[in-house]
């Protein structure tokens, strides 16, 4: 249920619906955006006595939230919401540039990769310790020691870093040393993990499921608000079709789609969507162009050797130039990319990739 106050509503308007919110046990959530007051309400909507409340002085209307999602839902917020870690700010015209290794192997190709990403431009670190992958035989990754190499090549260069959490039972550790939650692909209506995210106080990044509809995703992000937690952003990563010839689909459609219904953030990850590093750049510019808060690109010192999603990394050089190429474009289109200031060190020279 949404209530929207007439415009410039009288001084103890707002107060005085809140008040009544409140008294009803239910809890209100005000959006103050330029022109407009609103105020959603979540709940048993038999409380909102609807005629009382549409009775108020400065009240336009009371009107329900059709969609299943509620607290996600444009009507519910109509602003875009913004994500603000570590003062690197996420939608509302800011990108993030996430970059790093699929994997976290090691200190010194973590840091590496690290300083380089974040040299070209890159605004946030990532970098799986518990990866989800295909086979239990694969490289399954370096767990809570990963952990502490990424918390400690965020910390050098004053990047926020993100990385994947699998397991409800990971959420405590992994909030310990990461600044956003990633929630990947495989695990998008991993509920009780979506819940667990949700009673963090950490951003956390909900990438859509490999055959997941909009509405699911959607849906998936309304488990981790309705426990308190609104610093959601979505990520589009391909989905599965008939199409071989990529890794995934990319659906760039969905972007604009989601910014239709919802207020969060969504960025874009064109490394897993297409698992071929010369559709990269092209993929990460059509996502900025058609109107994504960002991109989440996988770089890696030697693609050759790498423990998981070699295949599909861009070197630092190809990184390189993808900044060069998007810089101008987000510039163009009135968007910014914060840049990460709180350095404790300048960024060694770099060395080519220990390859
Ligand atoms: C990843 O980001 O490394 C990853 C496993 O992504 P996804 O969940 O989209 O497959
Ligand atoms: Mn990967």
């Amino acid at each position: 249920m949404i209530i929207v106050l007439k415009p410039n509503p009288a001084p103890g308007v707002v107060e005085h619906v809140l008040e009544r919110i409140h008294a009803l046990g239910l809890t209100p959530h005000l959006s103050q955006g330029v022109s407009r007051t609103i105020i959603g309400v979540i709940g048993d909507e038999d409380k909102l006595q609807v005629q009382p409340l549409q009775a108020i002085a400065g009240v336009e209307k009371v009107v329900p939230i059709l969609r299943p999602f509620k607290l996600a839902s444009r009507e519910f917020h109509p602003e875009p919401s913004v994500v603000d870690i570590k003062g690197i700010k996420i939608g509302g015209g800011h990108l993030a540039v996430i970059a790093g290794p699929c994997a976290i192997e090691g200190e010194e190709l973590l840091f590496e990769v690290a300083r380089r990403v974040k040299r070209a431009g890159a605004n946030i670190l990532r970098g799986g310790a518990f990866k989800p992958r295909t086979s239990p035989y694969s490289f399954q990754g370096m767990g809570k020691e990963g952990l502490q190499l990424l918390r400690a090549a965020g910390d050098e260069l004053g990047m926020p870093v993100v990385t994947e959490v699998m397991d409800p039972r990971q959420v405590e550790v992994v909030e310990r040393y990461a600044d956003i939650l990633q929630i990947g692909a495989r695990n998008m209506q991993n509920f009780d993990l979506l819940k667990e995210c949700g009673r963090t106080r950490h951003p956390v990044l909900l990438k859509r499921g490999l055959s997941a509809t909009v509405k699911d995703l959607l849906m998936s992000a309304e488990y981790v608000m309705s426990e308190g937690n609104w610093q959601v952003i979505l990520c589009e990563r391909g989905i599965r079709t008939f199409e071989d010839s990529t890794r995934n689909t990319l659906d760039l459609s969905m972007v604009p789609n989601v910014q239709g219904q919802s207020h969060l953030p969504i960025i874009v990850d064109p490394s897993h969507a297409t698992g071929r590093p010369e559709l990269i750049p092209a993929m990460a510019k059509a996502a900025i162009a058609a109107g994504a808060d960002g991109v989440h690109v996988e770089v890696h010192g030697c693609p050759e050797k790498a423990l998981s999603d070699g295949p599909q990394a861009l070197v630092p050089d190809q990184f390189d130039r993808l900044m060069d190429e998007l810089r101008p474009l987000a510039r163009l289109l009135g968007r910014t990319i914060d840049v990460c200031n709180a350095q404790t060190k300048e960024p060694a020279a770099c060395a080519p990739a220990p390859c």
